[in-house]
């Protein structure tokens, strides 16, 4: 694994000699020993910031008092952070890292942590060359670490006979392929083949994330069993710490923490009827979105329109949503109003599916642990070219190296599994982000399971609130259901 800082917010004035200098047509020596003498470190942007509450400065005078004593912006950083408590201030230090070569199981816990923007390897696109993380814990069991590295072997093995068979499949039998390009082809296989492929998959990501975000990461990471994901800490807090030593200081979990972040070893857990559900939703979806609109429009008693919009019939509620939303257009957000109203899903998903929908960070997603019992996703394009036996086969080894981990080593059992193996989630979100998640997730971009996935939670929502969910709909289906809307009542 490798971290690097890539970057971090700077007081740009602290340059300001530096390119005097420059333009100046200065030599490079002097350059360097303008750069010499400067402290980098965000702390003296968020000292600033912290203090504009009480001082009478402006707060670019702040700022070059914060910049020339860097020492008392530190101290005034810990005051103001950690003993009174405005641990917002800390959100003005933010950090670009590099995460290189983390293993797909540990990118799914560190992207708990919402406040914060990641972009990663896609999973859909990966051309495998047998990159994997060896979990640390296996060096001294090494019955169970040549036991890892055979499935892992066998599992990579089954990926190139699916994905070259996949491909003759695609090129010789599915009718609606033939005309694609042998690169598109090869993309299709590559994304179905790769659910044999397991967590310990390496990956690499760049994270933002700001010096508040990157402390309760921190805590999480630390309160986890796996070593992996304390070694991640250690490279993380080693970077950040540097150069923030006010913003970034408790990381060490407490027993609270550990409790909260880890999963219980109960046996006889019932998995029977985990499937995918609108469990409950807020009532009178409709009215209380409109009621909302309208409150924002009028500033009259929420109650009292909630009742207005109850006495009205579906048209008339339809022709004012219209009149509300005239122009809307594909990547317009919906009014804040919607977020009045929430939908809680029980899902039961692949690995590969989860691994898009934590991205939607304005939804609140809980997680159970993985568990073969919860069964695996098969990708239709393996039953339809006759690969199940290959895939099942995989499957039922994996399953069987998985009762082995889970029994004698649990805290790496999970990279055992495969992005085919199920995980239960419950899923909230409220209108507004439903949108946004129907206009990515079924767009005819997305990938297969998670636009299946997509099409049910929007299908389950439209049931519950017919008029506010009209404009819901993949980003290539938008204008056509627009058209639609804004035609349908007079
Ligand atoms: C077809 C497809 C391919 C993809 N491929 C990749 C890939 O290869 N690699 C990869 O890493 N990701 C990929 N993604 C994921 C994508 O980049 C988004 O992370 C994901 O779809 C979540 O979208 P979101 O940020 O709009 O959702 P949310 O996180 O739920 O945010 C909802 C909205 O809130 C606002 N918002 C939330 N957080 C912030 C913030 N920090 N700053 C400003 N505004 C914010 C934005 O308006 C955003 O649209 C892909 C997505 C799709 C649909």
């Amino acid at each position: 694994m490798k971290v690097n800082l890539a970057g971090f917010n700077l007081d740009i004035s602290l340059f300001d000699k530096l390119f005097n200098q420059i333009s100046n047509g200065g030599n490079l020596t002097e350059a360097e020993k303008i750069l010499e003498k400067i402290e980098l470190t965000p702390e003296t942007i968020s000292a600033a910031y912290a203090r504009i509450s009480r001082s009478q400065k402006a707060v670019d005078v702040l700022r070059q008092i914060a910049i020339k004593n860097v020492t008392r912006a530190r101290k005034s950083n810990k005051n103001i952070v950690f003993d009174m408590g405005h641990s917002s201030i800390a959100e003005h230090a933010v950090f670009n890292f590099d995460i290189i070569g983390i293993s797909r199981y540990l990118i799914e816990f560190v992207q708990r942590t919402r406040l914060a923007s990641y972009t990663e390897k896609s999973q859909r696109y990966v051309t495998l060359d047998g990159d994997f993380v060896t979990p640390i814990e296996l060096d001294a069991r090494i019955e169970l670490k040549e036991q890892f590295l055979e499935l892992i072997e066998k599992q990579n093995k089954a990926y190139f006979e699916l994905y070259n068979k996949l491909i003759y499949y695609y090129n010789h039998k599915n009718e609606n392929l033939q005309n694609k390009s042998r690169r598109e082809l090869e993309s299709k296989a590559k994304e179905d083949a790769r659910y044999v492929l397991s967590l310990s998959t390496k990956t690499q990501m760049g994270m933002t994330i700001n010096a508040r975000s990157l402390e309760r990461l921190l805590k999480r990471l630390y309160s986890q069993k796996f070593k992996e994901a304390s070694e991640l800490a250690d490279k993380l807090y080693h970077l950040a710490k540097n150069r923030t030593p006010s913003l970034i200081r408790y990381v060490e979990p407490s027993s609270y923490d550990r409790g909260l972040y880890n999963f219980s070893n109960k046996n006889n857990k019932i998995y029977d009827g985990i499937e995918n559900k609108l469990l409950n939703y807020s009532p009178n979806i409709d009215v209380n979105i409109l009621a909302a609109l309208l409150f924002r429009k009028t500033g009259e008693s929420y109650e009292i329109l909630k009742i207005e919009l109850e006495n009205m019939d579906y048209d008339e509620k339809l022709n004012f949503l219209k009149k509300n939303l005239q122009n809307i257009e594909s990547y317009d957000p919906l009014p804040r109003s919607f977020e009045y109203a929430d939908l809680t899903y029980q899902l039961n998903i692949s690995s590969s599916c989860f691994a898009q929908l934590k991205r939607h960070r304005l939804s609140s997603v809980l997680t159970s642990d993985y568990c073969p019992e919860y069964g695996v996703t098969i990708p239709t394009a393996i039953k339809n070219a006759d690969l199940e036996n290959i895939f099942n086969n995989i499957v039922s080894y994996t399953n069987s190296v998985y009762t082995v981990f889970a029994d004698k080593i649990p805290q790496v059992k999970n990279y055992v599994l495969t992005n085919a193996h199920h995980k239960a989630v419950l899923f909230k979100l409220n209108i507004r982000e439903l949108c946004n998640f129907a206009r990515l997730r079924q767009d005819k971009h997305a990938q297969w399971e998670i636009r299946e996935v997509a099409n049910f939670i929007v299908n389950e929502a439209k049931k519950v609130a017919p008029i506010t969910t009209k404009l819901i709909a993949g980003k290539d289906k938008f204008r056509e259901k627009a058209k639609e809307f804004f035609t349908s009542v007079k």
